[in-house]
């Protein structure tokens, strides 16, 4: 399968979404979905083991500047995902943009658009205004 854009994949959700047209069914598989994408990523760590976390506080220096931050911080994982496991992570992790795309589709939002307006508010903000 070629490179879809995301007008055709919110174009195919809109079509497969006929079970959940509620707008309270669609917030809550959103819901459920976040939690398999963490319980995914979970295993992968605790179940298979090729991932790993190791986490502790995060140094911080007043003195610098945030950018200088930028390389101290680290994100307390050591991966590469095994291949059964980046199956499982990508596929829930598709789920989720399903289920929050049907959430656009149901708020008349383009998915395009939500990139587009993040994109640039992005870079606007820089680099440490991400939380
Ligand atoms: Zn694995």
């Amino acid at each position: 399968m070629g490179k879809i854009s995301l007008e055709e994949f919110q174009d195919q959700v809109s079509q497969l979404l006929i079970r959940h047209r509620s707008v309270l069914d669609v917030l809550s598989k959103t819901q459920e979905s976040t939690a398999r994408v963490n319980r995914a990523l979970t295993k992968a760590v605790t179940e298979c083991g090729c991932v790993e976390v190791s986490a502790r506080k995060q140094p911080y220096d007043t003195d610098k500047s945030l950018k200088e931050h930028q390389s101290h911080l680290d994100t307390h994982y050591s991966g590469p995902l095994c291949e059964h496991c980046k199956d499982v992570l990508t596929a829930e992790l598709g789920k989720n943009l399903f289920y929050l795309t049907a959430l656009c589709n149901i708020a008349d939002i383009k998915l395009a658009d939500v990139l587009e307006t993040e994109g640039k508010r992005l870079n606007t903000l820089g680099v440490f205004n991400l939380s």
